[in-house]
């Protein structure tokens, strides 16, 4: 398995920018029963200044962690609903998390990716089953470094990841909202996935898709 050097991160972010794309009235569909109908156009909005801030990059003299910083920086500007800083977040703890890397090895790329799933929860303060995209995130993180610690390729623990947020997302169905903008339904947000849940199962699907 070759390391992962920023063309490939680069890659991984136009993949979450064209899933996402793809995904977006959807997203918007479901923060539109519980939320204000935003949630897609924030994404993608997000993903696209990403993409546009990393394509004038010299990435061959630049870092992952100064890539991610880039994508970091250009998330938060681009979103100004909830997401925006949970998202910035999330890449600068990853940023953080490969600090000196020139390239990511397997065990990097597990680190990067629990260091956002930890960035968002230390940013929205949201335990699971408080319906917020915390409920894909953390048992993705969890199932990611479960699998690896047990042997499993990077494309395996990539797949555990996926199953596991995509389990997270759908259990949001059975969750009341208590932090976020759809807190406000109460026991009305019962019965519907939470946006966010369902956004953060895209993003990975399309880090798994473009990092295996
Ligand atoms: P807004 O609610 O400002 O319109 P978005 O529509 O972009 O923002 O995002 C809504 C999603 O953000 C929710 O579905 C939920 O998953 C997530 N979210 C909101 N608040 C938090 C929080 N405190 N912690 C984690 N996730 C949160
Ligand atoms: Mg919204």
């Amino acid at each position: 398995m070759t390391a992962i050097d920023t063309a490939r991160l680069k890659h991984m972010f136009d993949a979450i920018a064209v899933a996402i794309e793809a995904d977006k009235d959807r997203l918007c569909q479901l923060d539109g029963v519980i939320g204000d109908a935003d949630h897609g156009i924030a994404m993608a909005l997000g993903f696209g200044a990403v993409r546009d801030s990393l394509e004038p990059l010299d990435l061959a003299a630049i870092e992952p962690t100064a890539l991610l910083n880039t994508a970091a920086k250009s998330f938060l500007n681009a979103v100004g609903a909830s997401s925006g800083p949970l998202y910035a977040t999330a890449f600068m703890r990853a940023a953080a998390a490969v600090k000196g890397k020139a390239a990511l090895e397997d065990a990097d790329v597990i680190a990067l990716f629990q260091a956002m799933a930890q960035g968002i929860k230390d940013r929205g303060k949201a335990e699971i089953g408080e319906k917020t995209m915390i409920d894909a995130w953390q048992p993705a993180a969890e199932a990611a470094a479960a699998a690896h610690a047990t042997g499993k390729s990077l494309a395996e623990s990539l797949d555990a990841a996926f199953a596991a947020a995509e389990r997270g997302a759908e259990a949001t169905k059975d969750m009341v909202a208590v932090k976020g903008r759809s807190s406000r339904l109460g026991e009305r947000s019962l019965g519907h996935i939470d946006p966010g849940a369902a956004s953060a199962v895209t993003v990975i699907a399309a880090m798994k898709n473009s990092l295996d």
